[in-house]
């Protein structure tokens, strides 16, 4: 998952209380294979001196009467039992100091009980769930390790979060498969009434390794070939200007698709909600089962790994030179094909975990779904134009809708 861009927070952590482990196979997961990093890959829960320290030190982290919000991440974090989370609800309390708390968490969805329903609607757990659409879309790469498709269980799952008044959102991918059918997709979304969507394209590049991951990490060009569940540029930027028609003349204020809104904050010169649209990053760690903190969820690779939290304070960690210039270096490593485009200041040259490619003059680093996403920000152009306008005014940029039918 793209990291949620939180401007209030120096930087926040996505904690992973099962490590890599999951009970799917997803054939596009980036994250499966980070077991490999560890002497005992399948021995990777959080155990409880880790989890007690990274609370009281995250916590801390946040000045008196603010508000700290958690991500609990995968793998699959509900492999942990429910009295792990009510462990973490007891250590956060005891550390809170009068600073709100705030637990959101992401599922795979298939292995939620009604007890764990009942637990996450008491203690106002928000949750994103995995689902790539209709079953025939999500069964293709969603599957278990026999093979077997997880949407019934996803859907079981969805089920019992809507009974118990669950707050959840989706996370969809956006691969070779659902970018071939992006209104059936979108369609689905709609008719079980899921209103926040986050469309995330997955790009992966093959890359064996002796450790025995095979993904190509950001930095190693190499021999890595695309693998084939990735979107292509073309299909990307179809992708997101066909679900923009129906959105821009039925949907605005009513469904909300992170891309679209990530794009209207580029427009109004706002931070966005997410990372990859923003100028720069480098807020969005991720904390291993053990305590190892890395600079990114997308970036859990032995060369960005900035320590441990058991060896060294976590404030101590995330003031790091390294991190700031991860972070800077979404801006300072920019082609100057991006740094002369017209759609910078809403693109701002996307996440680099895509820039593999070759810009349009040749220079390496370049991201590799740009003609994507320049002919999505070309053809939205008018109505974000319109929107910012209406915002401008104080005015509802919904009206878009009515504009946006008369122009046909
Ligand atoms: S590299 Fe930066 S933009 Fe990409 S996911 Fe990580 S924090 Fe976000
Ligand atoms: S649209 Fe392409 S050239 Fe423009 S900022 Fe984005 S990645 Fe760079």
């Amino acid at each position: 998952m793209d990291a949620h861009f939180s401007p209030t927070l120096p930087v926040y952590v996505m904690a992973k209380p099962a490590g890599a482990l999951c009970n799917l196979r997803c054939d596009y997961c980036y994250y499966l294979e980070k077991r490999h990093l560890y002497r005992q890959p399948q021995k990777t829960m959080m155990p409880g001196d880790v989890l007690e320290t990274y609370i009281r030190d995250y916590i801390a982290l946040h000045a008196e009467g603010t508000q700290v919000e958690f991500v609990w991440h995968g793998g699959e974090p509900l492999l942990q039992p429910l009295s792990f989370f009510m462990n973490v609800l007891r250590l956060q309390k005891k550390y809170a100091g009068g600073r709100q708390i705030i637990n959101a968490l992401q599922t795979n969805g298939t292995l939620i009980t009604p007890e764990l329903a009942h637990f996450f609607h008491e203690h106002n757990f928000l949750i994103g769930l995995s689902i790539d659409g209709p079953q025939e879309l999500h069964d293709r790469y969603r599957r278990s390790r026999s093979g077997r498709g997880s949407w019934q269980q996803v859907m079981q799952g969805i089920g019992l979060l809507n009974r118990y008044g669950v707050e959840w959102n989706a996370m969809a991918v956006v691969n070779d498969a659902t970018a071939a059918d992006p209104l059936g997709f979108y369609h689905f979304f709609k008719e079980i009434g899921c209103r926040y969507i986050q469309f995330t394209p997955v790009v992966e590049r093959l890359l064996p390794h002796a450790d025995g991951r095979s993904l190509a990490s950001p930095i190693e060009y190499g021999q890595a070939e695309l693998a084939p569940f990735s979107v292509t540029p073309e299909a990307w930027g179809e992708f997101l200007c066909t679900l923009f028609d129906e959105w821009v003349v039925s949907d605005v204020g009513e469904y909300f698709i992170q891309i679209f809104d990530a794009t209207l904050a580029g427009w109004m010169g706002v931070l966005p909600p997410v990372c990859s649209m923003a100028r720069t990053c480098g807020h969005a760690t991720a904390l291993e089962h053990n305590g190892d903190l890395y600079v990114c969820d997308h970036y859990v690779f032995p060369e960005f790994k900035l320590g441990n939290i058991m060896e060294r304070p976590l404030a101590e960690l995330t003031r790091q030179q390294s991190l700031k210039d991860f972070g800077a270096n979404k801006e300072r490593l920019l082609t100057r094909q991006c740094r002369e485009c017209e759609y910078l200041f809403a693109c701002h040259g996307e996440c680099p975990r895509n820039r593999f490619a070759l810009s349009a003059d040749g220079e390496p680093g370049h991201n590799y779904l740009c003609a994507g996403y320049r002919r999505f920000f070309k053809h939205a152009a008018p109505y974000m134009d319109f929107m910012k306008r209406k915002l401008m005014h104080g005015e509802a940029p919904a009206d878009v809708m009515e504009w946006a039918r008369k122009r046909g």
